[in-house]
């Protein structure tokens, strides 16, 4: 295995380890060679990088002596949720410590009132999904297995299937290099309460989503919402992206659903793959056909319509999605007539979406069918017309990428949008690999120079976009330099 160079010379490193010890508790840190490589990788093709200690605090307290420990004597930190992200943004960098937060695991509160939950970062949506549910509440849809974290998946680029919002997190603390408690939102008052991102004068919680790279986060006060009386998800059949989109934004707009998306033929019957224990998956055949020219049985996009509340309500919103189905050139999709023919994606609708809150590990399967490299790209729904023909083209067409999947997000009841486009390719093919980065560089090229569009999901082997980004760039870095002088907060990440 190649591995990237270490920086911690014999001397400094003993000097280190002993802050360390004297700043986490010896319990907390190990150098165990088995431990460390545990953490030097994880399904990206990014190359792995052992870290020189493992890390877990317990409290917040010991993350402030940590974090000072490691700015004294310049080591690189590497915080972790879970560690599930799928871009390489918690390979620990040369010389440096990964920082495992799974310990600080506790839900702090609860609040039914005011609609919140404050969390520590190794919950994980399993956890807080099965506190919530005796209470009779739920989270957003994680983008993520339910063993991610809330805190990793609502940092990692502000979450994307709200829905309702743009984004979960009501206010957090973090605590800076320096080891300084900063906290943000309505809680940045001392003694504050947790429930509202506005507080006084320029909001700062947003300060925090970049990686890791502006301190650590201890605590989340994230939306949560009531489970109510009737929970609906209905399809809607498309023959064109170009007609799906303006149908899925005004189901959002007009208060309809709750959250909507818009998926691809090869994605949703991706959901009737059956995994084997031996040999390869049984596939459906549509896998193998072109992704830009379904089968007459089948419709080019599918949209998903997800709604709760008063069961009259829903039956009322049911018909009217009906009707503008209809105005929009689609069609209702009758559950009695297609559950034969995509029976995979009505069962997975109903666990994920109407059931349980939470994906379940079938959903993943497609993970066995090879390396996984997603392009994703946030933007406006008028935009995504073009960037999904553009995107079919180079996946289809340049890559010869097969099957190709891809499905579009709303947030903030549509007036932003998430475009995700993958396919799964030979995990031993370097070479392929990298044609796909160099390929999806041109994309992200082509989408910022059409556009004006910059991707928000970073990915450790693309770099830093910061350069691009005028005054924006300049300002980030500006307060990166006062909050991480040292820039000891992830730097492997390649943001700053
Ligand atoms: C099977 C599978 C399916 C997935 N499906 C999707 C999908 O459909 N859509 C999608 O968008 N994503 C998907 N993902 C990716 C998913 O979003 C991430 O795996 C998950 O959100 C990361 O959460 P985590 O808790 O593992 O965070 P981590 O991987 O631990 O961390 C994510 C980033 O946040 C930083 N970070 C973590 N905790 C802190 C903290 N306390 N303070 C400061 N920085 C911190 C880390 O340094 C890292 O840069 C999938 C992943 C898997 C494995």
């Amino acid at each position: 295995m190649k591995l990237m160079e270490t920086e911690l010379d014999a001397d400094k490193k003993a000097a280190f380890y002993r802050d360390l010890v004297a700043a986490a508790g010896a319990e907390n840190v190990t150098d165990n060679e088995v431990v460390r490589a545990t953490y030097a990788f994880d399904i990206s093709p990014n190359l792995p990088c052992l870290p020189e200690f493992v890390v877990k605090p317990k409290s917040v307290a010991q993350v402030q002596e940590i974090l000072k420990t490691c700015d004294r004597y310049v080591v690189p930190v590497t915080p972790i949720a879970a560690g599930l992200n799928a871009a390489g943004t918690c390979i620990p960098s040369p010389g440096g410590i990964a920082l495992d937060l799974r310990w600080m695991d506790n839900i702090l509160e609860i609040n039914t009132e005011a609609a919140y939950a404050l969390v520590e970062p190794g919950v994980t949506f399993d956890k807080l999904s099965s506190a919530l549910n005796k209470v009779g509440f739920r989270t957003h849809v994680p983008t993520a297995p339910g063993g991610a974290s809330v805190m990793g998946n609502s940092l990692n680029g502000a979450g994307e299937l709200p829905g309702r919002h743009a984004d979960p997190i009501l206010a957090l603390e973090a605590v800076l290099p320096s080891g300084e408690i900063v906290r943000t939102g309505s809680a940045a008052v001392p003694g504050g309460s947790w429930q509202s991102p506005s507080g006084p004068y320029a909001g700062l919680t947003h300060l925090f989503c970049c990686f890791g790279t502006m301190g650590v986060v201890t605590k989340m006060a994230i939306r949560i919402y009531p489970i109510l009386e009737d929970r609906r998800v209905l399809m809607v059949g498309f023959d064109a992206f170009s007609a799906a989109m303006p149908f899925a934004n005004e189901v959002l707009r007009s208060g309809i659903a709750e959250a909507s998306i818009v998926w691809n033929h090869h994605f949703y019957k991706s959901y009737d793959i059956a995994v084997k224990r031996e040999g390869p998956p049984d596939m459906p055949t549509e896998l193998s056909g072109d992704a830009r020219k379904p089968p007459d049985y089948l419709p080019y996009n599918i949209v998903t319509v997800h709604m709760s509340g008063y069961r009259d309500d829903m039956d009322g919103h049911q018909k009217t999605c009906d009707v503008l189905a209809a105005r929009f050139g689609g069609k209702l999709l009758d559950r009695q007539e297609w559950e034969d023919r995509i029976p995979g994606l009505f069962r997975a609708t109903a666990q994920f979406f109407t059931e349980y809150h939470a994906p379940k590990m079938e959903h993943n399967k497609k993970y066995g069918m090879g390396k996984y490299i997603p392009w994703i790209i946030p933007s406006p729904a008028a935009r995504l017309v073009g960037i999904e023909a553009m995107a079919l083209d180079k996946m289809c067409d340049d890559l010869g990428a097969q099957p190709v999947f891809y499905y579009v997000k709303a947030n903030d009841r549509g007036r932003s949008w998430v475009f995700r486009i993958f396919s799964y390719f030979d995990p031993d093919d370097r070479q392929l690999h990298q044609r796909v980065r160099e390929t999806y560089n041109d994309m992200f090229k082509w989408a910022l120079e059409k556009y004006n569009i910059a991707p928000t999901r970073h990915r450790r082997a693309r770099g830093s976009v910061l350069d691009q980004l005028g005054g924006y760039g300049h300002l980030l870095k500006s307060i990166k330099q006062v909050v991480d002088p040292n820039n000891i907060m992830n730097p492997g990440v390649g943001i700053f």
